[in-house]
């Protein structure tokens, strides 16, 4: 029987799994596809500097060249404004950079190192049932050749990301009402990035019924970069829409003269991918990583302990994990359904509520505080009031009101 059983091999599943290699564990990831593979999640906040350091990889991610990140970046999508939060300049140290990642090469790296650490990790194994045993799990899974094994477990750990096995299986899984949107994305190379040391950070470039994203991914000594360049859209245009996803991105790239300049020299390097997205502020990766890692924590102090895992073991990772999803998922919420930009952008801004923002925005958050309390009660003021001016910001879906075949 082995300690641990991991469903999933991203930045969850590794980290998770690399605490309980080095612990002595013994633990197995199960992950359904071959590494290296594309996935979306590229925006990192710098709290998981720190984290990486804890579990051995961030020596590991050195020889890469993953695009340095100090800040965060808000433009207006015609240009008419921009503002920058340089981490630097509100806090301390440890959250001052981090590394942007291109997922293939950093999850492939990532697992890597949990099999360095003592894990086992098999590839294209494809986790199809779980068992709850009294005590332990039995998880079965399948293999390319469509073979069926199991293994039992004392605990495991379900990092199968937004496919939620576990979750969908109890029935567990919420989504958070009123943010049902969808992202159009590609990866590009050759992006015309800022000058500078702004060159690595991610900016948000903000329409009325849109927003897009640009994340720096790689960028060479000589200049050249690899970027991941995506739209959010509100799920009833995609529905409306009846040609092709990629001409539906490239359509309202082209509508905002910020991207359509960025992207001028650029060349796309992957499909146009399509997903549901309701994560911003590039926190799901970091608060994946340092829950998994909480709770293999756990998981290694109750084994050593008693030989057994309990469900009481897990309650101080639960509870600080939903304590922090409660803050973002505020932030998420008001982001879409409040005046965010007006007071965000504006200029009469306390520096103690912009730099519990700012905290925010770095993953550098425990749960809600005062000043983020004043922020939100600043964004209601502003939606009941209008206290500060408006930020003016264009639409773009307008791009796609006509057919689809009529620019072809
Ligand atoms: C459009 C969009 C944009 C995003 N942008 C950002 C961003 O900029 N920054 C950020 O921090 N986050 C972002 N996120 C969120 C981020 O992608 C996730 O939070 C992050 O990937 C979570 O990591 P994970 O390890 O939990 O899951 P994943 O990275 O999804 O890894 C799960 C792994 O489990 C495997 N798996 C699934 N089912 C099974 C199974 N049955 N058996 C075996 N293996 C299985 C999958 O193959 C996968 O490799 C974005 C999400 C979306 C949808």
């Amino acid at each position: 029987m082995r300690d641990c059983v991991v469903i999933g091999g991203g930045p969850a599943g590794s980290a998770a799994a690399t605490v309980l290699g080095r612990a002595g564990r013994s633990v197995l990831v199960l992950e359904a596809a071959r590494f290296p593979r594309f996935h979306v999640g590229e925006s990192i906040v710098p709290a998981a500097t720190s984290l990486w350091k804890s579990i051995g990889l961030w020596e590991k991610l050195q020889p890469t060249m993953f695009a340095r990140k100090g800040g965060a970046d808000f433009l207006i999508a015609d240009g008419s404004r921009e503002e920058r939060f340089w981490f630097a300049r509100y806090l301390d140290e440890r959250f001052h950079r981090v590394l942007q990642v291109d997922r293939a090469p950093f999850d492939t790296i990532a697992l890597a190192h949990a099999r360095a650490s003592g894990a086992e990790a098999l590839e294209g194994c494809r986790v199809t049932e779980v068992t709850f045993l009294e005590p332990g799990f039995e998880v079965t899974w399948k293999d390319e050749a469509g073979t069926t094994r199991t293994e039992r477990a004392r605990s495991l750990l379900d990092c199968s990301g937004m496919k939620c096995l576990l979750g969908k299986k109890l029935g567990l899984r919420k989504l958070v009402p009123g943010t049902t949107k969808v992202a159009l994305f590609a990866h590009y190379e050759n992006v015309k990035l800022p000058e500078g040391d702004r060159a690595g950070n991610t900016e948000v470039i903000a329409a009325e019924d849109a927003w897009y994203w640009m994340i720096p991914m790689t960028i060479e000594p000589g200049g050249r970069n690899t970027s991941s360049v995506g739209v959010v859209i509100d799920r009833t245009v995609r529905d409306a829409w009846r040609g092709e996803p990629l001409e539906m991105m490239e359509r309202l790239f082209e509508a905002s003269s910020v991207v359509r300049e960025r992207l001028a020299p650029a060349k796309r390097l992957s499909p146009a991918h399509v997903e549901a997205d309701f994560s911003i502020f590039s926190t799901g990766f970091y608060l994946s990583q340092l829950h998994a890692v909480e709770a293999a924590e756990s998981i290694a102090r109750a084994l050593s302990k008693r030989d057994r895992v309990t469900g009481a073991d897990l309650a101080k990772p639960a509870r600080n994990h939903f304590q922090k999803i409660g803050t973002y998922t505020r932030f998420v919420r008001a982001f879409y359904t409040q005046p965010w930009y007006d007071i965000f952008l504006s200029d009469a801004k306390s520096p103690r509520v912009r730099k519990a923002v700012v905290r925010v925005l770095a993953g550098d958050v425990a749960g809600m505080n005062w000043y983020l309390w004043i922020f939100f009660a600043v964004l209601w003021a502003q939606k009941k009031w209008g206290i500060q001016p408006v930020v003016r910001r264009p639409r773009v879906t307008g791009a796609l009101e006509f057919p689809s075949t009529a620019r072809t």
